[in-house]
C-alpha cells in the first residue's frame, strides 16, 4: 500500500510543494516544529536509511543537496537536517524523508 508521501508525490493528497525535480520532492510539514519545516523526499519509495542500498548512494546525496537548496530558498544560513530512522526514534511515515528545520534555535543533543 502506498505511503502518505507516495500519495503526495502522486498528487493524490495536497501539500505545499516548494521544490521538485525528477528524483525528489520537497514540501512543507503539515505540523511545523519550527518557523521553517520542510520535508525532502526521494520519489523512489525507500523506507528509511536502513532500507537504502548501495545503488541509492547518488540519490541520498542528492536529497542532502536538495535540503541545502530549500534552506537557501527560505533564506536560512543555519538549519538542522534530521531523518528519523525507525519507529523507536519517531519515524511515523515509512518513506525516507529529511526534515529541514530552521528559523529558531535548537538544543543539542535533541531530547
Ligand atoms: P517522521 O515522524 O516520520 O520523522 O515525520 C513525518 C512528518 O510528516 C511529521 O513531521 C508530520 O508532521 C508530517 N506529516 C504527517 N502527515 C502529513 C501530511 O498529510 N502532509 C504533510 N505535509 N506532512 C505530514
Amino acid at each position: 500500500m502506498a505511503t502518505l508521501f507516495e500519495k503526495i508525490i502522486a498528487r493524490q493528497i495536497p501539500a505545499t510543494i516548494v521544490y521538485e525535480d525528477d528524483e525528489t520532492l520537497a514540501f512543507r510539514d503539515i505540523h511545523p516544529a519550527a518557523p521553517v519545516h520542510i520535508l525532502v523526499v526521494p520519489k523512489k519509495p525507500i523506507e528509511n536509511i536502513t532500507a537504502a542500498s548501495a545503488e541509492d548512494i547518488n540519490l541520498l546525496g542528492k536529497c542532502l543537496l536538495v535540503c541545502r537548496t530549500v534552506a537557501e530558498m527560505e533564506g536560512l544560513t543555519d538549519y538542522r537536517v534530521v531523518t528519523n530512522n525507525g519507529a523507536g526514534v519517531g519515524q511515523s511515515v515509512f518513506h525516507l524523508h529529511f526534515h529541514v528545520l530552521g528559523g529558531r534555535s535548537f538544543m543539542w543533543p535533541p531530547g
